[in-house]
């Protein structure tokens, strides 16, 4: 009779266990998936999303199109995109979210932004208690990604006039990830962050003496510096080459992708 009662016990406590270790061991193999890139199927409406309003997927190849794809996908499987003053995020708002993110890191391979689990969503701009200002987006070192859904529309809207609140929101993300230690750690060569910052400071002082190819704003740091040279890099490419080849070379090998390319329009080797 006693044997019954241990195998019962056994039985309930087997069972118990199973129900404590299978969410952690259902989110390790999801994280080993993004990781490995396992996720490859995008979801239809997302694809929808990138086909008709994302230029960057648009002019890529076939080959490309389905790294991107599936590197969108892996982007939203991991997030939290949380709505304000929404009811919810909707799908073009997260894939076009994502497919930010994943243009400025395509030149990585596997770069997810594992610091930033949740992405805020906001209508228009938005009051911040802190500042006691009003942002179109910003990123916060806990890990939040937050961004104005007009805002992040308008910067895509005209895609060659050098202002794109979404990968502006976005380098700072990459800034911020290189720099936390996690397994996304230190993925740019630090001999090309130290080049970057010395050419944004000469940089910035030619924004302060009146040269003007990079807005005013660039010069507020080395952070708002590269935020802004991210902008230009991808929406006026050869226009910043021709400008500051120099600085240009340096953005491609810390991104490790030439836009100029991407868009296929004269291509000029680095
Ligand atoms: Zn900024």
């Amino acid at each position: 009779m006693q044997d019954i009662w241990v195998v019962i016990g056994a039985t309930v406590l087997l069972g118990l266990l199973r129900v404590w270790i299978n969410p952690v061991r259902k989110k390790q193999l999801q994280t080993r998936h993004v990781a490995t890139g396992i996720l490859k199927q995008l979801t239809p409406a997302y694809r929808k999303e990138l086909e008709e309003h994302f230029p960057y997927f648009q002019k890529l190849d076939p080959q490309n199109r389905r790294v991107f794809a599936a590197r969108v996908q892996a982007f939203i499987h991991s997030k939290e995109f949380i709505p304000r003053g929404y009811t919810h995020v909707n799908d073009r708002m997260k894939a076009l979210i994502a497919a930010a993110a994943v243009q400025l890191t395509f030149g990585f391979r596997h770069l997810n932004f594992s610091h930033f689990r949740r992405i805020l969503v906001y209508p228009d701009n938005y009051y911040s208690q802190i500042t006691r200002r009003y942002h179109q987006g910003e990123v916060n070192k806990k890990g939040i990604i937050v961004l104005s859904w007009r805002n992040f529309v308008r910067g895509y809207a005209d895609e060659n006039d050098g202002r794109n609140l979404g990968l502006h929101e976005m380098a700072h993300a990459l800034r911020l990830e290189n720099a936390i230690a996690n397994e996304e750690f230190d993925f740019i060569d630090p001999a090309v962050l130290r080049q970057f910052d010395e050419l944004a400071m000469q940089e910035m002082e030619r924004i302060h003496s009146g040269e003007n190819f990079f807005r005013l704003y660039a010069a507020t740091n080395l952070q708002e510096f590269f935020a802004v040279a991210v902008e230009n890099f991808f929406e006026r490419p050869h226009a910043f080459f021709d400008y500051n080849p120099e600085l240009y070379k340096c953005m491609v090998r810390k991104l490790k992708q030439d836009p100029r390319q991407w868009l296929r329009i004269d291509p000029i080797p680095v």
